[in-house]
């Protein structure tokens, strides 16, 4: 398969059928819970390693991945494990329909930061916009963005997410993105004209 840095998955587009990531995926261990390993696309992780160094050397900063690549397997187990939970109308609104979630890609992460030796993850990072301001500040340099930027709910139909990043593979097009507050829907619809 060639690679398709661009490709686009959200709530209206489910991950193509041919869409073969396997054999771009490595399997790295976690820096701060050494049980916990996670996959991912090879050039995804080389640049997330990239910002995360900046962070830690230039700004005290210590990011660490909380998720990464999930298969349509596992993200079937995670729907039923909260429909049982939680009912239907929960699972419509809080989690990824199986195919649908960008985890699939393999291009994308989730990080959490470590502060005090504490991991602060998920909405828990609401409470640290210096903290987040920083690190989406760099992102574009490495060739991610923001894939779920503040304001842009009806075009990603995701609530803004300070922890999610999307790798593009291509720096100019993750800084035009940043640079314009775009989400990706946006850019790609640009594109298209
Ligand atoms: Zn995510």
């Amino acid at each position: 398969m060639r690679m398709n840095y661009l490709v686009l998955v959200n709530k209206n587009f489910k991950i193509p059928d041919d869409y073969d990531i396997s054999n771009h995926l490595v399997k790295i261990q976690n820096h701060y819970d050494k049980d916990h390993y996670y996959l991912i696309e090879e050039n995804t992780y080389k640049m997330f390693e990239e910002l995360r160094s900046d962070l830690l050397k230039n700004d005290n900063i210590r990011i660490e991945l909380t998720s990464a690549y999930r298969s349509i397997e596992r993200q079937q187990d995670i729907w039923n494990q909260f429909l049982e939970l939680y009912g239907e109308e929960y699972n419509k609104t809080h989690v990824a329909v199986p195919g649908y979630s960008e985890h699939h890609t393999g291009l994308c992460l989730d990080i959490g930061v470590v502060i005090n030796d504490e991991l602060i993850d998920d909405i828990k990072l609401y409470d640290y916009d210096d903290i987040n301001r920083v690190i989406i500040s760099k992102l574009s340099k490495y060739g991610f963005i923001l894939r779920y930027p503040e304001g842009k709910e009806d075009k990603t139909g995701y609530k803004y997410e300070t922890w999610h990043f999307r790798y593009l593979n291509d720096v100019e097009i993750a800084q035009y993105i940043m640079d314009h507050n775009l989400c990706l829907e946006e850019y790609l619809e640009e594109r298209c004209d």
